[in-house]
């Protein structure tokens, strides 16, 4: 992209209400929009770290069997009535709009109901289990408070994973896989150091469920952790009994802000049983199918890296994610030049500040921006022979000769 060519300019100013630096910066770096709290439109850079993201998950997902779905966003009430997940009373987080032709729809806000009843036109035998189907789709939440950003929406990205089984051990089996393939993908994502695998309370049948918790200041969750952080609690079971059963003394605890970038439930027959989805079983007898839910927040994992890589100057993405690897800056006629001819080709990795403007803005943007090297082609450095590279997350600086340069071949 260049940027004499996109709509999209950097801003001196975040909206008011944006108290979290990382937030600031992706509406001051043209990452996000602010249309209201907690709904936010995506730039053509947020929309590339939002796809990174989003390829990594579907990775690794896909890798362990996992298939890609798109369920509608309109709900239909009688499923979710069925559950007891109708009423505001239960479900205060409901949008909900009328039709004009009578009679009411919700915007959903998580789907366990609508793929239930998907899968009632599928499975039918032991034969057909067990399966997974997942998909990275807008959700709709009126949540109370829209804090930190795009790390709690309105609406926002989640992909959401549903596992059907037919006996406890194939669940069970399921359910590891998945632990492991969010382990990846948090590592994938640069944020696998910082983020703990935590038990929360339960699901209704299951004791514990499983939360993944990023350590960061502006998260809304406290855990608990011991010494060697082999046990991670969220704050919300901390309890006499738990902390027994788990082998830990309260004041061996030390506690810490995260914010909860995935969670994972063994769900029984919660869904299955009050909507009827059955299947008949070796012996021949019906029985409802044994599900688990995985949710991992897509935009809020963006916000969580921008918090956490972000330092006084801007955003720094780690690699994984970001838009474009390199911010190509031309300055001068000779520059730009030679600015071009290394941008051809190299579209797709680079972001190219070709802009009329002067050095200290381009190079105030670059660090705003945020990507992993910044490729400075100046008149004067081409009269030296040089192409200066800096590299975001380190300051680092390399000089290339000209003739041995290409944006490929930096590596440090
Ligand atoms: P939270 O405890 O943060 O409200 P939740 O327990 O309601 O989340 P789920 O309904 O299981 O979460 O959603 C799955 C994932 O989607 C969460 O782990 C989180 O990463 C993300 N998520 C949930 N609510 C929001 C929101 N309002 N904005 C952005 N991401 C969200
Ligand atoms: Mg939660």
């Amino acid at each position: 992209m260049r940027l004499s060519k996109t709509f999209v300019k950097t801003l001196r100013s975040a909206p008011k209400d944006e108290t979290a630096r990382g937030a600031q910066y992706l509406s001051r770096a043209g990452y996000v929009h602010k249309e209201l709290a907690g709904v936010y439109d995506y730039l053509p850079l947020g929309l590339k770290v939002l796809e990174n993201i989003k390829r990594i998950v579907r990775d690794e997902l896909n890798r362990i069997g996992c298939q890609e779905v798109l369920l509608s966003t309109l709900q239909n009430p009688e499923p979710w009535k069925k559950t007891d997940r109708w009423d505001i009373k239960k479900m205060d987080i409901w949008f909900r709009t009328n039709l004009a032709a009578g009679g009411e729809l919700g915007l959903a806000p998580t789907h366990e109901e609508p793929i239930v009843e998907l899968m009632k036109s599928y499975v039918s035998s032991y034969k057909d289990l067990p399966i997974a189907a997942y998909q990275i789709q807008t959700k709709f939440r009126n949540e109370l408070r829209a804090k930190s950003g795009i790390m709690r929406g309105r609406e926002f990205i989640m992909k959401d994973l549903y596992s059907f089984a037919a006996t406890d051990e194939d669940h069970e089996k399921f359910y590891h896989k998945v632990e492991k393939a969010y382990k990846n993908i948090y590592d994938r994502l640069g944020i696998g150091a910082d983020t703990y695998q935590t038990f929360a309370s339960g699901g209704v049948f299951s004791k514990y469920s499983h939360e993944f918790q990023t350590l960061t200041d502006v998260g809304e969750d406290t855990i608990y952790f011991n010494a060697d952080k082999s046990v991670v609690l969220n704050e919300e079971v901390v309890n006499d009994e738990v902390l027994q059963e788990m082998g830990v003394k309260r004041e061996d605890l030390q506690t810490a802000k995260a914010a909860e970038v995935g969670n994972i439930f063994t769900l029984k027959t919660k869904y299955s049983a009050p909507l009827g989805l059955e299947f008949t079983d070796k012996d021949g007898t019906k029985k409802p199918v044994l599900m688990g839910c995985y949710g991992l927040g897509v935009s809020r994992v963006m916000g969580v890296i921008a918090e956490k890589t972000c330092d006084d100057k801007g955003l720094v993405w780690p690699e994984a994610v970001a838009p474009y690897k390199y911010y190509l800056v031309s300055i001068g006629d000779k520059g730009l030049q030679f600015a071009n001819d290394l941008y051809h080709g190299m579209e797709d990795e680079a972001l190219f500040d070709d802009r009329d403007a002067r050095p200290g803005e381009k190079f105030a943007d670059s660090e705003l921006i945020g990507l992993p090297y910044r490729v400075v082609v100046s008149d004067r450095n081409l009269e030296n022979d040089a192409i200066e590279v800096v590299k975001r997350s380190t300051g680092e600086t390399r000089t290339y000769r000209v003739a041995e340069f290409s944006l490929r071949n930096i590596d440090f």
